[in-house]
């Protein structure tokens, strides 16, 4: 089943604001909002950004503290909202690090990453095998 996200411009806005903030390092961030199944796709609404500490404080890693984590989850699960999507940015290209690419097998969803040199949000999924998913911007 392909997933497509949906996010406004005004939550990609914020994002890359966190990005800036964080450079020269990774930013991260958990995604809240809804799943909805649809006849031929699954749809995922973002409602809400969950900020993250960087533990890492790295440029080519992040990684969220369990008990932040923890809060995390909490905060999403008392609007009502599940987790749909973990953020981060790059400082390089969009694309999935191999260290990314470990953690999105343990965490098959929606992973959001953002180029801040390029500018660009690019969204992927690892289940058998990596997929990018469709942005759409609300
Ligand atoms: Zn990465």
């Amino acid at each position: 089943m392909k997933t497509r996200i949906q996010i406004s411009q005004n939550q990609l806005a914020q994002l890359i604001d966190l990005a800036k903030l964080s450079l020269p390092n990774e930013s991260c961030a958990l995604l809240a909002g809804e799943f909805e199944e649809k006849e031929t796709y699954t749809e995922i609404r973002v409602l809400k950004i969950l900020t993250a500490k960087n533990a890492d404080k790295s440029v080519i890693s992040f990684s969220i503290d369990e008990m932040e984590l923890i809060d995390l989850y909490e905060k999403a699960e008392a609007d009502g909202l599940q987790v749909v999507s973990i953020f981060h940015s790059h400082p390089s290209k969009p694309i999935p690090s191999s260290t990314d690419l470990k953690f999105m097998k343990i965490n098959p969803i929606v992973w959001l990453i953002y180029s801040s040199s390029m500018y660009e949000f690019r969204a992927y999924i690892l289940t058998e095998k990596l997929e990018e998913v469709e942005i759409e911007r609300s």
